[in-house]
């Protein structure tokens, strides 16, 4: 596990959102890093600050094929797929890919090496869920041939597959089921919620709520997912374990908060809801808090406004202020 005694981390689909986070965040600990992604949704501009430093490596490849990379890796953290909804339903395939060939790659890596695998699975697997909040025991409402079905049924296969990895291997494994994230190196363009009406409250856009805005989300802040995911990859846990936010609000609620913190005055408009949009979502988070002592720090409007302040240094521009 040890590079001249240093653990080595695998961060596949480590340019994107999380993963850009992840990598930086051990890099601090003192691991070296390898980040291998194929920036298909991802950038290198996101861990460009990293390469400089000693112990972190950039690697473009595509988990879809077999690999062969530099080890030997103590932990393999697998985030390599489309997250956003624009995205898988514009890369369709390549999503449930990602999911299939991508995590058996990545599985295969980790149990050669004797490495620790953590799965970043998704609250998506509970689908449109019938029960509420949802725990870890919900076993999901998912329509297996909808749009939404290329990523659902892909994360679904991606845990699945790496039970079978555990069970029949003894592959070390661990499953965080994450909840929405956001934070800065959210892409404006990406479509989801918190991106979308940063930008169009900063554009003085409307603010495009889909439905009647009343189906709810709970946001977690990037950079307590990251905690929550190295706290599972230190621990002996396989979960699955939801990692996310339980403080629940409605996507109308957000699109307001959005507008007070910003300062704006965009108009809120109604729009479609995409097909089978869940209607709520908040994860219970009890097994986190009991088997990893794990639980969101950063409170919504200090999120917002540092993801704010983020979308606005992009634009030349200085925060918004303290106090809202
Ligand atoms: P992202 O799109 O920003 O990052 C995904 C990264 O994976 C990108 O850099 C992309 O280029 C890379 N990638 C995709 N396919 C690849 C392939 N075949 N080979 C190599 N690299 C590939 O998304 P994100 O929000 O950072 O999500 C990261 C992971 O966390 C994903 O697995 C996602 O399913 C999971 N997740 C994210 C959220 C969230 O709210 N952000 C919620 C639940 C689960
Ligand atoms: N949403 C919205 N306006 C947008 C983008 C998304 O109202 O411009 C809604 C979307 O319909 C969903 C919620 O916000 O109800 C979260 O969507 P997102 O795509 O961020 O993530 P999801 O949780 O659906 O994967």
């Amino acid at each position: 596990m040890a590079r001249g005694q240093r653990p080595v981390a695998l961060v596949t689909g480590g340019a994107g959102f999380i993963g850009s986070h992840l990598c930086e965040r051990l890099s601090d600990e003192g691991m070296d890093v390898v980040c291998a992604d194929n920036f298909a949704t991802g950038s290198a501009a996101n861990v460009v600050h990293l390469l400089d430093r000693p112990g972190f490596r950039l690697v473009e490849a595509d988990l879809t094929e077999p690999l062969d990379l530099d080890g030997p890796f103590g932990y393999v953290f697998h985030l390599a797929s489309a997250a956003s909804p624009r995205d898988y339903l514009r890369l369709p395939v390549e999503t449930l890919e990602a999911g299939s060939l991508g995590t058996r790659n990545a599985l295969a890596l980790a149990e050669a090496h004797g490495a620790r695998f953590v799965l970043a699975s998704t609250s998506e697997v509970y689908g449109d869920p019938l029960e509420y909040p949802q725990r870890e025991d919900y076993w999901g409402n998912v329509n297996p041939v909808g749009p939404r079905s290329v990523y659902d049924e892909a994360k679904r296969y991606a845990e699945s597959l790496t039970m079978a990895f555990r069970r029949a291997r003894g592959t070390d494994v661990g499953i965080a089921r994450i909840f929405n994230s956001y934070g800065p190196r959210l892409r404006p363009g990406d479509g989801r919620v918190v991106p979308t009406f940063i930008r169009q409250a900063l554009d003085g856009e409307p603010l495009t709520v889909a439905g009647d805005g009343r189906q709810t989300r709970s946001v977690c802040y990037v950079d307590d997912t990251v905690a929550g995911l190295l706290a599972l990859a230190r621990s002996d846990l396989t979960g699955p374990v939801n990692i996310g936010s339980d403080e629940e609000l409605s996507v109308l609620a957000l699109a307001r908060l959005v507008r007070e913190i910003t300062g704006s005055d965009s108009p809120v408009v109604f729009v479609d809801r995409p097909v089978d949009d869940p209607r709520f979502r908040r994860p219970d988070i009890t097994l986190a808090a009991e088997r990893l002592g794990w639980r969101p720090r950063v409170l919504l409007e200090e999120g917002l406004r540092r993801t704010i302040n983020y979308f606005r240094a992009q634009r030349g521009l200085p925060p918004v202020s303290e106090w809202v």
